[in-house]
């Protein structure tokens, strides 16, 4: 039980990113890190594979019915393809809080892509990677529609089991590859990148005909995926995923779906790409904490927690989850605080109004712990404190920072350790 809401934060730190863990999970190529990648949506993807000479078809978005429907008539295509543009992907098989099912229809008459625009924007799409109530709809793609012949499923992924690059692909793509993988992994193939190398010709051709293109399909997919490969060591991407990555009855292998995760590291030197992020589907919380430098993820229970470090936020989790209570979220101030974060970090935490107390649980390594102290009574006295407030502070300057915080005439409920801390906590929630 412990471990497991440890994991359960960490797992929602990673949201975002469930087709690469499937198949990270299917290559016993596991991965943890608290990061997460910018993502964009696809029509932004699209943007880049285009300048990349990758294969994708003409579009225009619209965020309002009117100009989805005059983007329909501009297109002046004999089929139409209008597509939500959410970051969670499943949206073909997705439904609308408008009642309209599936995230990606197809006309052949633009004269009703103005409705089924309608249906779409403002309204909630909840697909199996999204959060049940969904998300909301605010841009929409209006594309060419291609026949397909074939789909199939490839993806270009950073993977540490293998210290770089990998493809991954399969030549059953499209909506169903989480089963693919589940239920035929004989069908997922895998080919390790030398970073240094790059990809190889012989192994672009060897994917392509695992993907199962044929005669000259099979020499036009592995261009694909080398200008796939250009595409992701240029924008320093983490992820570059193409499902599906179809074949017309035309003899084109084209992009239909674009999916680019970027490696937050990289941000000094892609700052065209970083631009783009609206944070529009980003919590409000989480966001603001990201502004102070603060790692915030919220959780479901009533326990605010206030803690430096991942791991000892993680254990401060799970101290609190075995002493029966719940984690309100998870907040790693990290390294070098200053008293303004602090105060920052308090105010996301008395904002969230599932909040019954606070756990502030500091080791003083790096960080001063009477900084700590003199910023938590200045939160204190400013936001008016109503929730009981138990501090475990240890480390350097902790004798001064104890003296701080019994001389403010607070009603600070002091803690000897952590599992101390946690009852404590769990102690003042049972007794209001
Ligand atoms: P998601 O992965 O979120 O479900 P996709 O973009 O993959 O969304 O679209 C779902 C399905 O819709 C694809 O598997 C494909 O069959 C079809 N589709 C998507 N784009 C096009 C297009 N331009 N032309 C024809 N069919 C398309
Ligand atoms: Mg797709």
């Amino acid at each position: 039980m412990a471990a497991s809401m440890a994991s359960q934060a960490v797992a929602r730190g990673l949201r975002g990113a469930s087709a690469k863990y499937l198949f990270l999970d299917k290559f016993k190529c596991a991965r943890v890190s608290s990061r997460r990648w910018l993502n964009l949506q696809e029509y932004q993807s699209k943007k880049l594979m285009q300048e990349s000479g990758v294969t994708v078809q003409r579009f225009y978005v619209a965020d309002n019915p009117p100009d989805a429907l005059q983007a329909a008539k501009r297109l002046n295509a004999k089929e139409i393809v209008l597509k939500a543009q959410i970051l969670a992907g499943g949206r073909g098989k997705g439904v609308f809080s408008s009642g309209l099912k599936g995230g990606v229809h197809l006309t052949k008459d633009p004269s009703v892509v103005g409705e089924l625009a309608s249906k779409m924007l403002g309204y909630s799409l909840t697909t199996k990677q999204t959060p049940k109530e969904g998300v909301e709809v605010k841009t929409v793609m209006v594309a060419e529609a291609l026949d397909i012949t074939r789909e199939t499923y490839f993806a270009i992924l950073m993977d540490r089991a293998c210290n770089g690059p990998v493809m991954v692909g399969s030549p059953q793509g499209g909506m169903d590859i989480e089963e693919v993988a589940d239920k035929s992994p004989e069908l997922i193939f895998k080919e390790v990148i030398d970073i240094f190398e790059g990809v190889r010709d012989d192994q672009a051709l060897r994917m392509a005909a695992n993907l199962g293109f044929k005669g000259p399909l099979k020499r036009q997919a592995a261009d694909q995926i080398m200008r796939l490969y250009d595409l992701f060591l240029k924008v320093d991407a983490t992820q570059v995923e193409v499902n599906p990555l179809g074949e017309t009855p035309e003899g084109q292998v084209v992009c239909f779906d674009a999916k680019i995760s970027f490696d937050d590291n990289a941000e000094f030197r892609q700052k065209a790409v970083f631009a783009l992020d609206d944070m529009s589907e980003s919590d409000p919380t989480e966001t603001e904490a990201a502004k102070w430098d603060l790692k915030y993820i919220g959780l479901d229970g009533n326990i605010a927690c206030f803690v430096n470090g991942a791991g000892l936020a993680m254990a401060t989790c799970d101290i609190i989850d075995l002493h029966g209570g719940k984690p309100a979220n998870f907040l790693d101030l990290g390294g070098g605080v200053k008293e303004k974060q602090v105060y920052e970090a308090f105010k996301l935490l008395t904002a969230d109004p599932k909040v019954e107390a606070i756990l502030v649980n500091i080791f003083g390594g790096i960080v001063n712990c009477a900084i700590i102290a003199n910023g938590i009574t200045k939160a204190c006295r400013e936001l008016e404190l109503k929730v009981p407030l138990v501090v475990r502070l240890e480390g350097t300057n902790v004798q001064e920072a104890k003296r701080i915080l019994s001389e403010s005439g607070l009603p600070i409920v002091a803690a000897n350790d952590l599992d101390d801390a946690a009852k404590k906590a769990v102690a003042a929630i049972t007794r209001k």
